[in-house]
């Protein structure tokens, strides 16, 4: 039986654990920290619970594949519902908006709210529906990087829809387009933050995003967000997977551009492919001891980072749901905060997450709510974050007490922070970047690493930093296209 090692317990190096273990691999999965899930984890404290990472949800097909794959039945290990709402969105102005998921509800609450014109948004949201189904569709789910394989991917299709606006201008200047009304605009300048990017400079393909809420829908986990990470590892072990947790991997080992397997504890462990999890800038600068590879990853921005404040509080709020946006007044002014200068601004859009309004009294006790206040960081490129953290919460505070018209603070029972280095120190993800590398660039769909190294048979990638990108849905992606390259790699050798 060939030995696979899947280096890192991220959500894509569970999925690739679980495709290669159905192809027959014998699969090893070697994790640094002694829990499953990378980013995707979870805790507990003062009997709130809350999800350290991602909180939103969309396309479970990605999921439910995985198990249809490995002829299991998905609802024995996890369930899930659709939300009628996507988010809240709180202006300054003191405009509320209810994003409905369905887009024609969407389109009327938009319309009473900011007098934007309902067949905009109707138009705006069919045409994201094309760009999903026309273009997104080859990015997410081949390999870029393979002629035969792109052959296959209906690229005509692709070509007659993308249009000059979504090739070359901004996501801002296509949106300025399609609305009237600076709120509208705002809102569906937020997309590129989904993939750790700035408006103002991402391609105005990101419009193909709220296609996933709008059209296909927004869902919660039973459980919350770790419930994917559980599900997921009881799946692996069920296919056979071994884990070694608290077990960081130091080396890749290749000979004569094959790789042999890798080094952890200081042994030498074979393998007949290696997948690596890990962020591809570690891979290369550490793992393969490549510093100029893993300086060429980063001639592409990397993405966003974020600081998190997750909190206890005493008491409910009934204008608030499971997502919720508090805008800044200058949405302009933050992304030139974030990535040029590489600072917070005073007035930053502040995001709340509350699983406890989906499970009252289970993910937080009775009569009180579950808090994840999340805010947009820069990567971290040394700033002094103990300075920032305290000030940042501050601002937080007064925005959210001047909206919400409560007192925040004195509500607060429990705390915890996480900041760009937290984030980096629990992954592994270079300068704390959420998703890898940002798309601010128009060729950054195409810059992104391959799924396969080119010079070393049998090293695969699968995660956030590489194709087709971070995210948890692109994540999982990234898993099967990994795969497809795997089984098409060894039923190649089979028939030399
Ligand atoms: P990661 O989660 O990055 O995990 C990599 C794993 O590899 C880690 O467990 C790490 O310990 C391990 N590892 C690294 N190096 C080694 C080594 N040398 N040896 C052994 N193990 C190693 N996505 C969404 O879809 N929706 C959201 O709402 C969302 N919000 C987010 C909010 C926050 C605060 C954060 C941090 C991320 C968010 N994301 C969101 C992004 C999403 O979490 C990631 O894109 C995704 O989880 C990354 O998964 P991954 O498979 O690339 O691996």
């Amino acid at each position: 039986q060939k030995k696979a090692a899947v280096i890192g317990s991220g959500v894509a190096g569970l999925a690739s654990a679980i495709r290669l273990a159905v192809q027959g691999f014998s699969v090893t999965v070697y994790e640094k920290n002694e829990y499953p899930g990378g980013k995707l984890s979870h805790f507990e404290k003062d009997g709130f619970h809350f999800d350290a990472g991602p909180s939103l949800f969309t396309q479970p097909q990605n999921i439910a594949e995985l198990f249809t794959l490995a002829g299991e039945n998905m609802q024995d290990y996890f369930s899930y519902k659709q939300l009628p709402i996507s988010c809240n969105y709180f202006y300054e102005d003191g405009t509320i908006i209810n994003a409905w998921a369905n887009a024609n509800q969407l389109a009327k609450e938009l319309h009473d709210k900011t007098g934007e014109d309902e067949n905009a948004v109707m138009q705006y949201l069919n045409g994201a529906a094309t760009l999903y189904q026309n273009v997104a569709e080859i990015f997410l789910n081949y390999s870029l990087h393979k002629l035969n394989t792109l052959f296959k991917a209906p690229i005509l299709k692709a070509l007659q829809t993308a249009k000059g606006r979504h090739l070359f201008g901004s996501l801002h200047t296509l949106n300025n387009k399609a609305f009237t009304k600076p709120h509208t605009v705002q809102l569906f300048n937020r997309y590129a933050t989904y993939n750790g990017s700035n408006p103002y400079k991402a391609p105005g393909m990101l419009s193909l995003i709220p296609h996933l809420e709008h059209n296909e829908g927004n869902f919660y986990p039973k459980g919350g967000m770790i419930s994917i990470t559980n599900a997921l590892y009881a799946l692996a072990l069920k296919k056979g997977v071994n884990f070694k947790f608290n077990l960081p991997v130091e080396r890749i080992i290749e000979s004569g551009g094959k790789v042999l397997g890798l080094v952890a504890d200081k042994k030498n462990i074979p393998a007949d492919v290696v997948i690596s999890n890990m962020d591809i800038y570690g891979t290369y600068k550490y793992l393969l001891q490549n510093p100029d590879k893993a300086t060429a990853i980063l001639k592409q921005e990397r993405s966003s980072s974020a600081l998190v404040f997750y909190w206890g509080i005493n008491g409910t709020f009934p204008q608030l749901d499971l997502h919720n946006i508090f805008f800044s007044n200058d949405y302009k002014t933050e992304f030139e905060h974030l990535f040029v200068h590489k600072t917070m601004q005073p007035d930053p859009t502040v995001y709340i997450n509350i699983t406890s309004k989906c499970e009252p009294g289970v993910q937080a006790p009775d009569g009180k709510e579950n808090w994840f206040v999340m805010v947009n960081a820069p990567a971290n490129i040394g700033q002094n974050w103990e300075e920032i953290k305290p000030a940042i919460k501050q601002l937080v505070l007064q925005k959210l007490s001047r909206l919400l018209q409560t007192n925040i603070e004195p509500l607060i029972e429990t705390e915890e922070i996480l900041d760009p280095i937290s984030i980096e120190t629990k992954t592994a993800s270079y300068m704390g970047s959420l998703y890898g590398s940002s798309s601010n660039s128009k060729m950054a769909a195409f810059l992104r690493h391959p799924n396969f190294s080119k010079n070393i048979m049998g090293l695969y990638f699968a995660g956030g930093s590489v194709h087709p990108g971070g995210g948890i849905p692109l994540c999982l992606k990234s898993a099967k296209i990994m795969s497809e390259l795997v089984a098409a790699d060894f039923s190649k050798q089979k028939q030399h």
